[in-house]
């Protein structure tokens, strides 16, 4: 039995989320293969970690300091990784990325970072192999995934092992990063699922499931059991904010089921 769980940023937000993570891990061993999100928001005025590389990015196009905004990246990062006692550098990472910055890093490369270092840290956290996106998930020029390609790789650095591996990104084929669009990690849980033949795929977030109603709009409304594969696909396009409407496809192929969670 093999599950691949995939949490959202609202998911890996804090270290309260992390612990909660890690509960849920070790509560089922067939969990072997974690896709995460790069930190959401910790409440409704805070901020993604994904919008503040974009922000980073922006401020290196125009020649403005982004030490500042760089800062709340690092704080997040090493607040999680203080909370939750892991035994790991993370100022490494952060420092080798602040040394890279310059006018010509591409959005995509920066913006991929939250996920980098959020899978590195839960990687740590949970003893499990940390295992880089860019190994595995590739792209062609035009941005379709490779599919065939990237299973094979996956296949075989998983190969039964317990990984940890970061959503939203792949690699072109002249090694540049290229990245999803926003909310991509949802795809590459899919396709981890799709490629090691898991026996379900879990999509974990902050919503109990596919509701018969906007809670916001609607109190309590009921969760729906079950849905086709087709009406998955049109509700997620349709902008239920559940899963991304591209990550219906590849688990589709594959008849594994997906079970929408919250944590
Ligand atoms: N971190 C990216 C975003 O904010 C991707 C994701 O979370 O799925 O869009």
């Amino acid at each position: 039995m093999l599950k691949v769980a995939k949490f959202g940023g609202s998911s890996m937000a804090d270290a309260g989320q992390y612990q909660k993570i890690r509960d849920i891990i070790r509560s089922d061993p067939s969990r072997r293969v974690v896709v995460v999100s790069a930190a959401g928001k910790r409440s409704a005025g805070d901020n993604k970690i994904t919008d503040l590389l974009y922000l980073c990015y922006a401020h290196l196009q125009y020649g403005v300091n982004c030490d500042a905004v760089f800062q709340m990246i690092c704080d997040r990062y090493i607040a999680i990784r203080d909370e939750c006692a892991i035994d790991y550098p993370i100022e490494d990472d952060l420092d080798a990325i602040y040394e890279s910055l310059s006018a010509r890093t591409s959005a995509d490369e920066l913006a991929s970072r939250g996920e980098y270092l959020a899978a590195k840290l839960m990687a740590a956290y949970l003893g499990f192999s940390f295992v880089d996106a860019k190994s595995w998930l590739q792209f062609d020029y035009a941005g379709n995934v490779l599919q065939e390609a990237s299973y094979a790789a996956l296949q075989t650095l998983a190969d039964g092992r317990k990984i940890v591996t970061p959503g939203f990104y792949g690699v072109l084929p002249d090694g540049r990063v290229h990245t999803f669009p926003r909310g991509g990690s949802d795809i590459t849980g899919s396709l981890a699922a799709a490629a090691l033949h898991a026996d379900v795929y879990e999509n974990w977030t902050d919503v109990p499931g596919i509701l018969a109603a906007d809670p916001k709009i609607v109190k309590r409304p009921a969760p729906i059991e079950t849905l086709s594969y087709p009406e998955l696909q049109l509700l997620s396009a349709a902008g239920t904010q559940v899963l991304h409407e591209s990550a219906v496809a590849p688990v589709r192929e594959r008849q594994i089921p997906l079970h929408p969670a919250s944590s």
